[in-house]
């Protein structure tokens, strides 16, 4: 695994046709694919850095965004010859936390942009493969079925919306008391 071929990975997963999928809005604020390909510029460029990294706190995680250094820590994993799906879903979630940062997004809640990383990477799982993998009573397969009819739909007040959010608020506060208390404002590149 080079560092090199880590950063190559991140590219193609972001120039998937899947990624065209993505289009929400969360407070006003839209999310869709140019702002993933902006993410991708800037990488191409190394505005954002993407360094390969594994000793996470939690053993289970495989990448972060840092928005005062601008890297996207990322596992070796993802560096190799066939990144899994699961892998992939990581990049969309980090990536759109580095949107969050590139355009100085504000406004939004840790737990409402945790939430809509997890939705854009539910997208980017169902077009890339064709299908999702959520449980089909999981509420994030309502949410695409929703987001399918409603390009550009508002999040912020949707039920479903806020089932998923507390699904990422308990899991997220059961794991770190300190869970949104140190989120530092997204400051840009
Ligand atoms: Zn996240």
């Amino acid at each position: 695994m080079s560092q090199a071929k880590l950063k190559a990975n991140v590219l193609k997963i972001l120039a998937s046709p899947a990624v065209k999928h993505i289009n929400f809005r969360i407070a006003g604020n839209h999310f869709y694919n140019e702002r993933f390909t902006k993410v991708a510029v800037a990488i191409k460029v190394g505005l954002i850095n993407v360094v390969p990294f594994k000793d996470f706190a939690n053993p289970k995680v495989r990448g972060a965004y840092s928005n005062t250094s601008n890297m996207l820590l990322l596992h070796p994993d993802i560096g190799s010859a066939s990144v899994s799906r699961k892998n992939q879903n990581n990049v969309i979630h980090e990536c759109f936390h580095a949107i969050n940062d590139m355009d100085m997004v504000q406004g939004i809640s840790p737990t409402e942009e945790e939430t809509c990383g997890f939705i854009a990477a539910a997208i980017y799982e169902k077009y890339h493969y064709g299908k999702s993998y959520y449980d089909k009573k999981h509420p994030m397969v309502a949410m695409l079925a929703i987001l399918k009819g409603s390009p550009g739909y508002e999040l912020r007040n949707d039920p479903v919306f806020g089932e998923l959010y507390n699904l990422t608020y308990e899991k997220y506060a059961r794991n770190n008391p300190d869970w949104g208390r140190s989120n530092v404002p997204n400051d840009g590149l």
